[in-house]
């Protein structure tokens, strides 16, 4: 149920409304957005009257949710979410570019690629250390060690870092380095990994389960701000269809889709959801046409070696390529590309 106060209302009387909704026992999610204040009172509000709140003073109206998930509705939040990751923003004008390799497999491997990619006008880097490999006997990942080297390529490029968390008993380790949780296609419905990254206060980005549907999405990405975490993007990465010449189908529909039901950012992953080099750069730029506010990338010094994902992963030069590209269509759609401070653009030629 969301509480939309009057725009003259007063701090005593919105401090009397939250009062009131608790007493109820309800939880109260507080929004104050530059056109008005929404208290969301949630929980089971269905025996509840609105008038129960509409008499209070201040109170202009009161209007349920009509979805399922509430906190991640834009009918709750009207307004787009921003999020402040250090050094760039996704959600509002800016288009994150976020690449690096599947796997971190050396110190080697992930420091020459975080200089090509900050070369490229990458926004922030991506690696795997805990791997959600289809066999058991693939390599799994590095643990803490690849973090290790991921805080030392962050430290040599400034770019912050976005790394997979597979369970709940990584969260601490992990949040000691990373500045993004990313949780994988596999994990979207892990209910009691979202919780407790919920709890957490580090920035997240969901993807979308293999054959979820969008609002399975939003209801994962509701766990994890019902938690009190607001720090959440969603990302579209490909969903398992009858069609075998791709690894999985672009669903690009869910871009404009998630745009209208929810206020949280939300990316593409073209590398995951095409499964070849060929393929990444025309999805990646569909994406930006289409209203995504970033990108993950794949992208290894040297795709033949790789130890996961090489088929789909670009070589740097490929990549530096893929970014002018996109540069050029976030300025057709009145964005502009994320640029770490470090980067000179005028070298690229899309400033
Ligand atoms: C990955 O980003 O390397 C990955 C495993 O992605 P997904 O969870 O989308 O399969
Ligand atoms: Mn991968």
């Amino acid at each position: 149920m969301m509480i939309i106060m009057k725009s003259n209302a007063t701090p005593q009387q919105v401090e009397a409304v939250i009062a009131s909704v608790k007493s109820e026992g309800l939880n109260v999610h507080l929004s104050q957005g530059v056109e008005a204040t929404i208290i969301g009172a949630i929980g089971e509000t269905h025996n509840i009257p609105p008038d129960r709140f509409e008499g209070l003073e201040g109170v202009d109206m009161v209007q349920r949710i009509t979805q399922p998930y509430k906190l991640a509705s834009r009918q709750f939040h009207p307004e787009n979410t921003i999020l402040g990751i250090d050094g760039f923003t996704v959600g509002g004008d800016e288009i994150a570019v976020i690449a690096g390799p599947c796997s971190v497999e050396s110190r080697s491997q992930i420091i020459e690629t975080a200089l090509a990619v900050k070369e490229a006008g990458a926004s922030a880097l991506r690696g795997g250390v805990f791997k959600p490999r289809t066999s058991p006997y693939a390599f799994q990942g590095l643990g803490e060690e690849g973090l290790e080297l991921l805080a030392e390529a962050r430290e040599k490029t400034g770019l912050p870092i976005v790394v997979e968390i597979m369970s709940q008993v990584q969260l601490d380790v992990m949040v000691k380095y990373v500045d993004v949780l990313q949780v994988g296609a596999r994990n979207m419905q892990n209910f009691n990994l979202l919780r407790a990254i919920g709890e957490s206060r580090t920035a997240v980005l969901l993807k979308r389960g293999l054959s979820a549907t969008i609002e399975e999405l939003l209801m994962s990405a509701e766990y994890i701000l019902a938690g009190g975490n607001q720090r959440v993007m969603l990302c579209e990465r490909g969903i398992r269809t009858f069609e075998t010449s791709t690894r999985n189908t672009t669903d690009i529909n869910a871009i404009p889709v998630l745009k209208n039901l929810t206020h949280l950012p939300v990316i593409l992953d073209p590398s995951h959801s095409t499964g070849h080099a060929d393929y990444v750069s025309a999805v990646a730029r569909a994406a930006v046409a289409a209203g995504a506010d970033g990108l993950i990338v794949e992208v290894h010094p040297d795709p033949a070696k790789a130890v996961s994902d090489g088929k789909q992963s670009l070589k740097p030069e490929k990549f530096a390529q893929m970014v002018n590209q996109v540069g050029q269509i976030a300025q057709i759609m009145g964005r502009r590309l994320a640029v770490s401070s470090a980067y000179q653009p005028a070298k690229q030629g899309w400033a």
